[in-house]
């Protein structure tokens, strides 16, 4: 997508120099621009920062029509519609906040010949329940003057993914009413079955796929078990590393961000909290002073996030556990834009782990922004046991005390990384500890037998619960127990049974795929076996060893 010439191709350099300012094209925004320009349906997953705007804004200005933006918060909307307003590029939104003269008048401009509008954002709610918005897209469409979809933020479709919102499912409708006009979605965090998945939901024809590296190699990556000392240890890592430096420490309640932030203020840090429960202003006002340096350390919840552009957080501690590895990776990657070296530190215990469990199984997720309908629905079903799954996931990477930290977040991201170049910047990494290589031959062949022997629909959890004899619901419900592998990993810790599995999964011997539920249409995780590269492991032709600490 990049060397060919394109009628657009002259327009593209005056156009990002003279308007957005911009000397050259970033990594893969010329390709982007080219492949939804052609007319393709396009997937891109850049990280926070790569600049993912420019790759609709600019084809918005050179395109004729008006291209729809759809984008999951109202501050979200503003911010870039401002930044839009100070290039003299005309854009507009509709919200559901606004009064409805005020929306009839941007949709009536719009459908004028010649709008001044290039780009209309809305909030997906929009595309759900409205049917005015549709019958104007209609209208455009008719007299082809709409140029193009974005879905910024397109992992929220996935029920599978950490940020699911309801509304996003209605997008699929884009699709099936305007089968001709390109879809660009756009996200900086998704699991291969999570793009899948809202390719799945949207209707994605003939996709094409961006997706730049993931690894920030600026970023420390460390887990340190939590004790009741938790605060303590961590006013002495700060006052240590970075001291008088601005950070961000994720707090699993509102409870837990008010209780953070008055120990470290007893400490001397300039602290303050932030969480749903206050009121907007308040929370306005908090975010102000963090930007302005007043305060140094901000306790939230994940609600405080999407949007932040603060390039000098040095660091991001977890407070407790974070709900999904791919969370976790988004939450990290607020620290260190600005490219120097940040930490970011988990604060693990099991404790914590029954602790975020009971929270989901209740329903209440902890994300601020989440709505009522949304905690409903996850206290259900299968939007449970994905929501489980991908919490055990993040328990099985704060047990793992051999694995390089980045090869395993990016591995869930589903990108290829050699740890060697992680250069000691984790702490499994640039530990001391005594490692020793065991051989697990026996134990991975069995782990793909059983897989095998399931019927390849299970997830790892229930392959791993099932692997170390358990007699719980599920395993009973599928006569697991009749198994003759059923508890043949009883030896085994949980964590360790669990590493290998997913080792398997790196090493393409297994196959994670995404299973749809007929009924609510949502999705969960299973296991498949990878025949042509499992045969020489199950035929006795391939050993394979792992590090494992010594245990003296
Ligand atoms: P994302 O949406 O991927 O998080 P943005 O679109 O907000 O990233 O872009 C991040 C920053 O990078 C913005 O300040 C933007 O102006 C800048 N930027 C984007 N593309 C370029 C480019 N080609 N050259 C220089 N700066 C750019
Ligand atoms: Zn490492």
């Amino acid at each position: 997508w990049s060397s060919r010439d394109f009628s657009w191709t002259k327009n593209l350099e005056v156009y990002n120099k003279i308007v957005f300012g911009n000397h050259s094209f970033r990594p893969n925004q010329r390709e982007i621009i080219n492949a939804t320009m052609s007319g393709c349906d396009v997937f891109v997953l850049m990280p926070t920062g790569g600049g993912k705007s420019l790759t609709y804004q600019l084809p918005a200005l050179i395109c004729a029509g008006i291209t729809l933006v759809i984008s999951p918060l109202v501050s979200l909307i503003q911010d870039q519609i401002m930044n839009l307003l100070q290039t003299n590029i005309p854009a507009a939104s509709l919200s559901a906040g606004m009064e409805w003269a005020e929306q009839l008048e941007i949709l009536q401009e719009l459908s004028s010949e010649n709008s001044k509008y290039k780009l209309l954002y809305v909030t997906p709610e929009k595309v759900a329940k409205s049917d005015s918005l549709l019958r104007h897209l209609e209208s455009l469409n008719s007299r082809s003057l709409l140029a193009r979809f974005v879905i910024d933020e397109a992992h929220c479709v996935s029920q599978w993914g950490h940020d699911f919102r309801p509304d996003y499912q209605a997008l699929g409708v884009l699709k099936q009413k305007f089968p001709n006009i390109p879809v660009l979605a756009l996200t900086a965090t998704a699991t291969a079955s999570v793009k899948e998945d809202v390719v799945q939901a949207l209707g994605l024809v003939n996709c094409v796929v961006f997706r730049q590296s993931f690894n920030r190699p600026n970023l420390w990556y460390s887990v340190v078990p939590k004790t009741n000392k938790c605060l303590e240890d961590i006013d002495r890592f700060i006052k240590e590393n970075h001291f008088d430096e601005c950070g961000i420490i994720y707090c699993l309640s509102r409870m837990d961000c008010e209780k953070v932030t008055e120990t470290l203020r007893a400490f001397g840090h300039k602290a303050a909290f932030y969480h749903s429960n206050m009121d907007p202003g308040k929370r306005a006002f908090v975010q102000k002073k963090w930007s302005k340096d007043e305060i140094n350390i901000i306790c939230a919840t994940v609600a405080f996030g999407m949007g932040i552009n603060k390039p000098d957080v040095r660091f991001v501690i977890h407070h407790s556990l974070p709900k999904s590895i791919e969370g976790y990776h988004q939450e990290c990657g607020r620290a260190g834009r600005d490219g120097q070296r940040s930490s970011c530190v988990l604060y693990y215990s099991y404790t914590d782990y029954i602790r975020v469990k009971s929270m989901i199984s209740q329903g209440g997720l902890g994300q601020g922004h989440m709505t009522t309908g949304y905690n409903r629905k996850a206290s259900s079903g299968r939007m449970l046991e994905s929501n489980t799954e991908n919490l055990l996931r993040m328990v099985s990477y704060c047990e793992n005390e051999v694995d390089c930290r980045r090869f395993l977040q990016l591995v869930h991201l589903g990108e290829k990384f050699d740890s060697t170049n992680c250069k000691n910047t984790c702490d499994n990494c640039s530990s001391s500890k005594n490692l020793i290589e065991k051989d697990v031959t026996l134990i991975a062949r069995q782990l793909v037998e059983l897989v095998k022997l399931t019927g390849e629909r299970f997830s790892s959890a229930h392959i791993v619960e099932l692997y170390r004899g358990s007699l719980n619901q599920m395993v009973k419900k599928h006569r697991h127990d009749t198994l003759h592998l059923h508890g043949a990993g009883k030896h085994l810790a949980k964590s360790e049974a669990s590493r290998i599995l997913h080792y398997l999964v790196t090493e393409d011997i297994l196959a994670e795929g995404v299973r749809k539920s007929d009924l609510y249409g949502s999705v969960s995780s299973l296991l498949k076996v990878n025949r042509s590269k499992a045969a020489s492991l199950l035929s006795g032709g391939q050993t394979i060893t792992m590090r494992f600490p010594s245990t003296v």
